[in-house]
């Protein structure tokens, strides 16, 4: 019999009840002991939900009060020396390590593989001890067992990919580290067998990277030696988000079963067991329902491959299971009543996924033909969707079509631009400006909560907004900034804002995924053709810039960044969806254009962590976002300037990139990593306008004017000051009124005080 199988479940419940009860014991509202007993009834709820639901393998442990990297972590005893002192078995700790206290800073968080959820990053020096300070593992196995009767499959990172995602120790003494902790793994897996686990899951996602033939050599000892000293213990081998690279060397390792992604990669894990095929003796756990995507499964196909992949194992030696955790998709589409039905049915979020891989191992067990009717109503619903008008434009289809094989390309080279927008502008050397966004206060979150609720018309928040708008102009005039901002205060968030104008895209009530730790996103879904009704930013623009001679940047989301942000259809590439997106930009900024802005601002903040695991797709990625961007901004006139803004450094390795892009100016963050970016220029020319942000917004600090002279100066060495702007590192949304004005008008000081010692030296050396 082939078995039923489940990764991971979300933990946030499916109304954010883990958030919430999280967030009310940080507040200090409810005790350590009420939060516990919260989340267990939440815990209990979603096991009984997956033992319902008839999946055999149900996982333990992948249950976290905030991220399961720092869990592992923490129970081998790898706690960052600030927070040493503290008792390493609390949850105090555990929290600060990832939330930071008064006396330390929290631990970096980053982005899980190509994921939108971030990891609190394990700080590992060369001579750290792990040590088991707890098997968090058994606890959750006993209460499944206890209280529910399910044997659960305990979860658990596995070694290399724990320390491979650390940092802090230096590549000589990875193997070491290793070495200590497989004892440790150890212990925690035999406690486990003695509690009666059969499988436990051992997650290697790093198998899915590029890795050398040393590391892969590594995964050899590791194992090994997990082997030799367990008994009736199954492991199981997971990887997922891509194929792996050393197919036949992961399928030799000594553990009872692999778990292969087969959605991702084009198929690429199905063609290595068609070369090499897969060892008898193990157990296949094939990942074929799309654990990243929140649509219906082509059933059918499926459970074709599923057939296929039973003509190398014995039927009793496979495992159907999503390609990864659920944790990346939202609960259920039950609670959405308000969606169109013709896309509420085409939509299968965790518990629906779980559904399909239930009726998948029906389907293989008993035989397609009893599941015929259900695999045909699904593909039904997939069909109603696929045709519907609700989804097809022929204008917006005919529009892509038209610029297939074209190239967008600006009418005039970047150098000719520069001196019509020199004219144009007449901007002074080191020109000041920011981001984007300024202070959301709570005055404006209620704002627009007053308005979505009706209790203030359009009327009444048009003109909150403009208040707004009104007050800021003025302060920037005040403080002395050369390019303004409208503050997009009439926005909630850069994707969801323009997802609301746009045809194409929907909105859910409650389908909310994990970001960090209790922070939750509700990425739109992109259902249908995109198409641009009306312009979407063109009144606040045009209004902020009635109110002064200054120019007043236009401020829009690109469209690798819409993309990546939302929950994308499947039915045609995401390079089209993307050029869709790209096309109805380039009607706002033609919109804009006659509306007298003439420096517009394109964000892409999510190019980078788009970039795929894998090298040999990386470069197409990046010329398809080059080309949507291109799309997007290259049919402006020739005084337009087209700014853009990422908020990350790693500048060099796709340097080539950002140069392509073609903008006129490029802001990116660059405080947070001091002197790393800048040394990027002087390996690689860049002759484009380009503010490295000279402070870091993350912080309430209000640094001094000498502070980001020194790093003004800095940036000079190595650019020319002709091409180099002021600005902060990134939006200022989040920060306060008092301690923006405070900052801004420190670094229009400093850009002052650079800008009078350059213009004295050019006098001197002309004397
Ligand atoms: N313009 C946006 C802002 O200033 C950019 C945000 C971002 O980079 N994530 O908020
Ligand atoms: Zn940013």
């Amino acid at each position: 019999m082939t078995k039923s199988s489940n990764l991971g479940y979300p933990r946030i419940g499916e109304k954010r009840e883990w958030k919430k009860a999280l967030e009310q014991y940080w507040k200090g509202n409810i005790s350590e002991q009420e939060l516990q007993t919260e989340l267990e009834k939440l815990r209990l709820y979603d096991l009984k939900k997956q033992k319902d639901l008839g999946i055999d393998l149900i996982p333990v442990g992948d249950f976290s009060l905030y991220d399961h990297v720092l869990d592992t972590a923490v129970m081998f005893g790898l706690i960052p020396e600030r927070f040493q002192q503290q008792d390493e078995n609390s949850l105090h700790t555990y929290f600060d390590i990832a939330r930071g206290n008064k006396n330390a800073v929290a631990s970096e968080m980053t982005k899980w593989f190509n994921t939108n959820y971030h990891y609190i990053v394990p700080e590992v020096s060369s001579d750290s001890e792990p040590k088991l300070v707890e098997n968090r593992l058994l606890p959750y196995f006993l209460e499944a067992k206890e209280k529910l009767d399910i044997t659960g499959k305990p979860v658990l990172l596995g070694p290399v990919s724990l320390l491979k995602l650390s940092k802090g120790f230096e590549d000589k003494d990875f193997e070491r580290l290793v070495e200590k902790l497989v004892p440790l793994y150890i212990q925690v897996l035999q406690q486990l067998e003695k509690a009666g686990a059969e499988w436990v899951q051992i997650d290697e996602p790093i198998l899915a990277t590029t890795l050398t033939k040393d590391e892969i050599n590594v995964f050899k000892n590791v194992y090994q030696s997990i082997d030799r000293k367990l008994s009736s213990l199954n492991v199981l081998l997971q990887t997922y988000f891509e194929s792996i690279d050393y197919y036949e060397e992961v399928v030799s390792l000594p553990v009872a079963g692999i778990g292969l992604d087969f959605v991702h990669d084009q198929g690429a894990n199905l063609e290595a067991i068609k070369n090499f095929g897969f060892p008898a003796e193990k157990t296949l756990a094939a990942g074929v329902i799309n654990g990243r995507n929140i649509w219906k499964d082509d059933l059918s196909a499926s459970l074709t491959l599923l057939e296929t992949l039973r003509s190398f194992v014995n039927e009793d030696r496979l495992i159907v299971q999503p390609s990864c955790s659920l944790l990346h998709v939202p609960v259920t589409v039950e609670t959405e009543s308000e969606l169109d039905p013709q896309l509420k049915n085409a939509l299968a979020f965790a518990d629906q996924k779980l559904e399909e891989i239930k009726l998948l191992t029906e389907g293989l067990n008993k035989g397609r033909k009893t599941v015929e009717e259900k695999l045909t109503f699904q593909a039904e619903c997939r069909e109603q969707l696929w045709q519907s008008e609700i989804r097809n434009n022929t204008d917006v289809q005919k529009e892509v079509e038209f610029w297939k094989g074209v190239e967008p390309t600006r009418e005039q080279h970047f150098s000719e631009r520069q001196s019509i927008h020199q004219n144009f502008f007449n901007l002074p050397l080191l020109p000041t400006t920011t981001i984007g966004s300024l202070p959301q206060t709570t005055e404006i979150r209620q704002g627009r909560l007053k308005w979505r609720r009706g209790d203030w018309t359009d009327t009444d928040y048009q003109s909150f907004i403009e208040a707004n708008m009104r007050e800021w102009i003025a302060r920037q005039e005040e403080i002395g900034l050369d390019v303004l901002i409208h503050g997009e205060f009439e926005r909630n968030d850069m994707v969801e804002f323009f997802g609301e104008k746009l045809e194409g895209f929907a909105f859910t009530k409650y389908a909310w995924v994990q970001s960090y730790g209790s922070r939750c996103v509700k990425p739109p879904i992109i259902y249908g053709d995109v198409a641009l009704t009306e312009p979407m930013t063109v009144k606040e623009i045009s209004y902020a810039q009635s109110l002064t001679k200054k120019p007043v940047k236009g401020m829009l989301t690109g469209p690798i960044t819409i993309l990546n942000w939302s929950f994308v259809r499947e039915d045609i590439s995401e390079f089209d969806v993307t050029k869709q997106i790209a096309l109805a930009l380039q009607k706002e900024i033609r919109a804009l254009e006659e509306n007298h802005i003439h420096m517009i601002q394109v964000d892409e903040p999510a190019l980078r962590e788009g970039l795929p695991l894998k090298p040999k797709k990386q470069q197409q990625y990046l010329d398809e976002a080059v080309y949507a961007f291109k799309l997007a901004t290259s049919s402006v006139k020739n005084e337009t300037q087209i700014h853009t803004h990422m908020c990350y450094s790693e500048f060099g390795e796709i340097m080539h990139t950002l140069d392509a892009l073609d903008a006129d100016v490029i802001s990116i963050e660059a405080a947070r990593s001091h002197g790393e970016l800048i040394a990027d220029f002087e390996k690689q020319s860049y002759e484009k306008g380009i503010g490295l942000g000279v402070y870091d917004i993350h912080s309430p600090r209000v640094p001094e004017a000498e502070e980001m002279e020194k790093y003004i100066l800095r940036a000079l060495n190595v650019l020319d000051p002709r091409q180099f702007w002021v600005n902060p590192d990134c939006g200022l949304k989040t920060r306060g009124v008092s301690e923006t004005t405070e900052a801004l008008t420190n670094m229009v000081k400093a850009a002052h005080n650079i800008r009078l010692e350059i213009e004295q030296k050019l006098q001197s050396s002309k004397g």
